[in-house]
């Protein structure tokens, strides 16, 4: 009855990558690499991350009218997710302007552009979308207010699945829909406050009583914490030779959100998750290192 198993309803961006010797100090003008451009963004990888695992995906998102935009479409639709929810127009598409020095570290500019209007109205007028999918996942790089209208238009039944990054303080009526929130330990620490070295459990607890169902913390290498009212269960990562880490979140949450629309419990979806998260990162890039579901079994 479902005609999607996953909407992500989120940010899509071109990332415009130039690699320097050092970075420009104000009034400076540096030489760089040739310019390589990636098709980025948290609800853009979330989409592709999902469909490249073999579920229905359909991306609700706002991009410019523009060759990036082009772009955007075009990634999408080669991994298979469905971009008719995709609009066109009103401000640029999205950039993540970024330089990577030789020690690897980025710096990064973003601008927002189309993202920034994605807005209420554009989820009320997609209620065809929302009403046709068994999960829908989002991210905080459109507009808070946005985020909150998916939760008041979601269909009972619908299970809903939330990163919040780049994180800030969520109002309660967003928190008590997340089943779960999905953070890593920055995003829980911003979202829960609390002492900086306390553990990934007293975190999770944390949360937990800001009214979310279930509570998911990722922790890099070391896998993920599954917290509910009942249980706190830690799900191991699979070892694997880390070759860069960008959209590892990204793909964690695509495949835990739609795993948990298969039936998986939460700690089942997790530790697949967990291994989509791994081969991910064995790959550089984000989306490019996305696995397929075989992939995933062979790792
Ligand atoms: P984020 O990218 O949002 O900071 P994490 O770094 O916690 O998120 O990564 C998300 C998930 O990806 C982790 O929970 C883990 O399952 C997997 N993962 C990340 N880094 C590694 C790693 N070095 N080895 C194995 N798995 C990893």
């Amino acid at each position: 009855m479902y005609d999607y198993d996953l909407l992500v309803v989120g940010s899509a961006n071109a990332d415009l990558v130039v690699r320097v010797e050092r970075r420009p100090a104000a009034g400076e003008t540096v030489l760089g690499s040739d310019l390589v451009v990636h098709p980025g963004g948290k609800g853009a990888n979330q989409a592709v991350a999902a469909a490249r695992l073999g579920a229905r995906t359909a991306l609700l998102a706002r991009v410019g009218d523009d060759g990036h935009g082009e772009l955007l479409l075009r990634s999408q639709r080669a991994a298979g997710v469905d971009t008719t929810g995709v609009l066109a127009g009103g401000a640029p598409t999205g950039v993540a302007l970024i330089t990577v020095d030789p020690s690897g570290d980025n710096s990064i500019v973003v601008s927002p552009g189309a993202n920034a209007r994605l807005t209420p109205e554009d989820v009320r007028a997609a209620s065809g979308l929302l009403g046709s999918s068994r999960v829908v996942s989002a991210q905080l790089e459109i507009p808070l207010e946005t985020v909150v209208e998916v939760v008041r238009n979601l269909p009972s039944g619908t299970r809903f699945v939330l990163n919040p990054s780049p994180p800030r303080p969520l109002p309660a009526e967003l928190l008590a829909a997340c089943d779960p929130l999905i953070v890593n330990e920055h995003e829980a620490r911003v979202i829960a406050g609390g002492k900086p070295d306390g553990s990934p459990e007293d975190r999770a607890a944390a949360l937990l009583a800001l009214g979310p169902r279930s509570v998911v913390v990722t922790l890099g290498a070391e896998g993920a914490l599954v917290a509910t009212g009942e249980t706190m269960t830690r799900v191991p990562s699979v070892k694997v030779d880390a070759v860069d880490t960008t959209g590892a979140g990204d793909a964690f949450t695509a495949a835990l959100a739609w795993r948990l629309g298969t039936g998986s419990s939460l700690p089942e979806a997790a530790a697949f998750a967990a291994r989509v998260g791994a081969a991910a990162v064995t790959r550089p890039g984000a989306q490019e290192s996305y696995p397929t579901a075989e992939e995933v079994g062979a790792l």
